[in-house]
């Protein structure tokens, strides 16, 4: 057992197992404000990374309407329902985590496993609302009826429940980047990791029978490239980067600045105790007893920040960021009215204006000869 100070909670956590945190960490954080539940993003890893046998009903990535929505079945509100309520002093968490509700010390976290059937239905839940909406209803400030959006990917934990949990030690954080992968030949698909994610993002396959998860899309990572759904977001909703791990969170990295800084993203169910990596900004329209049960004690700074951001221009440059350039973003600096990020060579990667320029053109293109105006 090794004793971890997890940020995420404001205090020392015992984690059964000891490693060093890696050189440096991957992390992303998603607008769920901007999220239009596209699904580009699941269409994109699916048809890279898990179109095989046995691979029909895995999304490494999925897209999840909330508060009904869930993939697998009903994956947070079952663990919620075993698990003790979140008890939180300021940012300190009071409650346990899911490596501290059980009985010894060598039992794992507390989880459930999904059955095949869990799997089925992916979108179950899209787009319903809390409530229906009253006749002659309209929008005064908060909607009284709301839904969101939520991207889900594997978050690259610091302290990962797979990892912990699986008894032949087939899962491992590599230390150059701290993805979180499973290794295929020595996997015998106990399920362990299944049972332990939290956020069910180990899935099992049924043909080769072992247990395969996000990879991250290391071979994209290695060459400086995002990963492929955050390269493919249409909303622009998404940012991939790293976190410093062994030395202070620098303002001129995007990633560090949003997250570790300015605390503008927050991560999901950080009462878990895992540690994860992917970060969200909250959405706006939502009420805080439930976001602070997804989100932790953090959401109320982080929505009057968002509110707020055309006073920050170094936040609101890293916001302009995201989904400009394919490839991953080390350092960033706001210029003038314009945004300019660089590779981790120091090249230049993209310029982003604060305020996009707008043309009007003429409707008569004198090089074709001919009329361009909208036809209904
Ligand atoms: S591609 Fe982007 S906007 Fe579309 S569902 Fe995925 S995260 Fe949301
Ligand atoms: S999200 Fe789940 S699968 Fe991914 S690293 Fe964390 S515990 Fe492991
Ligand atoms: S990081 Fe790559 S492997 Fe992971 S969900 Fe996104 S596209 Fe799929």
């Amino acid at each position: 057992m090794a004793e971890r100070n997890v940020r995420h909670i404001g205090r020392a956590m015992e984690y059964p197992y000891e490693g060093p945190p890696p050189k440096k960490q991957v992390a992303y954080v998603f607008d769920t404000n901007k999220c239009i539940e596209c699904q580009t993003c699941t269409v994109a890893c699916k048809t890279c990374w898990t179109s095989g046998k046995g691979q029909e009903q895995i999304f490494w990535n999925n897209v999840e309407t909330k508060p009904y929505g869930g993939y697998p079945l009903g994956w947070d509100r079952r663990l919620l329902e075993v698990s003790n309520p979140a008890h939180w002093a300021k940012d300190r968490l009071e409650s346990k985590t899911i490596f501290e509700q059980k009985d010894k010390p060598t039992d794992p976290p507390l989880g459930f496993r999904p059955v095949s059937d869990d799997y089925r239905m992916p979108n179950l839940g899209e787009d319903d609302c809390t409530e229906k909406l009253a006749k002659g209803a309209h929008f005064a400030g908060l909607h009284p009826t709301w839904m969101f959006y939520l991207a889900r990917i594997c978050n690259h934990c610091d302290n990962p429940a797979c990892l912990a949990a699986c008894p032949r030690k087939a899962i491992y954080k590599r230390d150059e980047d701290g993805i979180v992968l499973v290794d295929q030949e020595r996997c015998r698909g106990y399920q362990e990791c299944v049972r332990a994610c939290p956020y069910k993002k180990v899935f099992y396959n049924l043909v080769s029978r072992s247990s395969e998860k996000c990879i991250g899309c290391f071979p994209r990572v290695e060459q400086g490239l995002v990963a492929l759904c955050v390269e493919s977001c249409i909303g622009k909703i998404r940012m991939h980067g790293f976190l410093e791990t062994n030395s202070q969170p620098r303002e001129d990295n995007p990633i560090d600045l949003i997250v570790r800084i300015r605390k503008l993203a927050l991560p999901l169910y950080p009462q878990f105790g895992t540690g994860p990596n992917v970060y969200y900004i909250p959405p706006l329209h939502v009420g805080l007893g439930f976001l602070e049960m997804m989100f932790g004690p953090g959401v109320e700074q982080s929505l009057s920040m968002y509110r707020e951001i055309a006073k920050d221009r170094q936040l609101l440059g890293a916001l302009l960021l995201f989904g400009a350039t394919n490839h991953i973003i080390h350092r960033f600096a706001v210029e003038g009215n314009i945004a300019v990020g660089w590779n981790e060579a120091g090249d230049e990667l993209v310029r982003v204006p604060f305020t996009e320029p707008t043309v009007i053109r003429d409707p008569f293109d004198t090089k074709a000869g001919a009329y361009r105006h909208n036809t209904t």
